[in-house]
């Protein structure tokens, strides 16, 4: 077998373990991978990885061991008996930036050298340069393990922080989560007004493509906390979300979402940034949620 003679360990067989061994295999090397449950390994082993028993055997066999599980909970779960000294953990599961700096700290107690990821694509985007990954932690930890990480996606390093990784991730988690649903929201009203997904979608990408392009229109007078209302007045973004959240009613489709967003306009009306850009909301959701009616009394 012609085997890349630095081992890598997997832990965690879901969609985007499976992929990420699958593309360690692809380049040759040796590829030992761990699941919690059975039955997930079989077209990896075909491939010919190797299955170890328990999580903490799959840390032994490789000097690199990437974890790609739920949470960070489950990650102390697995390894909780594993022997971790010396070993170089890399944490690609998504959670909170606070859980990746515990991780961080409960992995150095047992000796391990640590990096946190943010994998910023889906399983099938694994092994292409155009896909990235976050990564923060120990900057000789990265650079020593950079060639091995770079065959996932082109890594990109955010800092010493083993959070910030996270934090980059989770902003990027913020944008899509809310598009995605934005998408559904909006397929949910077409469907109420008899046209299907496919009937939107062009009109969706259009709008999708053309996002970035306000975000960095706005982005320098965002940081340089200058929020005139030249092309878009709020009082008229607050306008406009009433009409969307009257087209949702109107069609007989939930609106808890939509009502939530013509409240923070609303709110920002009220507050009296009627003339400004709608970036003036940015203030508003910085200070917090409004304190519910009767609450403090
Ligand atoms: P899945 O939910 O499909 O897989 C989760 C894995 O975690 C499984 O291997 C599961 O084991 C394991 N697991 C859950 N709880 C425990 C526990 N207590 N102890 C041990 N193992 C546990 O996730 P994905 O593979 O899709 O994603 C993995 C990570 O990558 C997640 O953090 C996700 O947010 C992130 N991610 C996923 C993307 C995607 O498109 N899928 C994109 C970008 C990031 P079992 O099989 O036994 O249930």
């Amino acid at each position: 077998m012609n085997e890349n003679s630095a081992g890598v360990s997997v832990i965690g067989l879901g969609p985007m373990g499976r992929a990420m061994a699958a593309v360690y295999l692809d380049a040759g090397h040796r590829v030992t991978v761990w699941n919690r449950s059975a039955g997930k390994d079989g077209e990896l082993l075909a491939r010919g990885a190797h299955r170890a028993a328990t999580a903490a055997e799959a840390v032994a066999a490789s000097d690199l061991t990437l974890v790609s599980l739920i949470d960070a909970g489950a990650l102390r779960t697995a390894l909780g008996d594993a022997d971790l000294t010396g070993r170089v953990l890399v944490n690609l599961s998504s959670d909170v930036p606070g859980q990746a700096r515990a991780v961080a700290a409960w992995a150095a107690e047992r000796g391990a050298s640590y990096l946190t990821g943010g994998v910023n694509t889906d399983p099938d985007g694994l092994g292409k340069p155009e896909s990235s990954i976050f990564v923060s932690g120990p900057e000789e930890v990265y650079e020593a393990h950079r060639p091995v990480l770079d065959l996932l996606a082109a890594t990109d390093y955010r800092g010493a922080d083993p959070g910030l990784a996270q934090v980059y991730y989770q902003l990027n988690m913020v944008l899509f989560w809310t598009a995605m649903t934005g998408f559904y929201q909006a397929v949910a009203v077409a469907q109420a007004n008899g046209l299907t997904a496919a009937d939107i979608l062009p009109y969706a990408r259009y709008t999708a493509d053309s996002m970035g392009l306000f975000y960095a229109g706005a982005a320098p007078a965002i940081d340089a906390d200058v929020h005139e209302g030249l092309a878009e007045r709020l009082a008229m973004c607050a306008a406009s979300v009433e009409h969307v959240l009257h087209t949702a009613a109107d069609a007989g489709v939930d609106t808890g979402i939509l009502q939530a967003h013509a409240d923070l306009y609303r709110r920002g009306v009220e507050a009296g940034f009627g003339a400004d850009s709608s970036s003036r909301l940015i203030g508003l959701l910085r200070a917090g949620a409004p304190a519910a009616p009767g609450a403090g009394r």
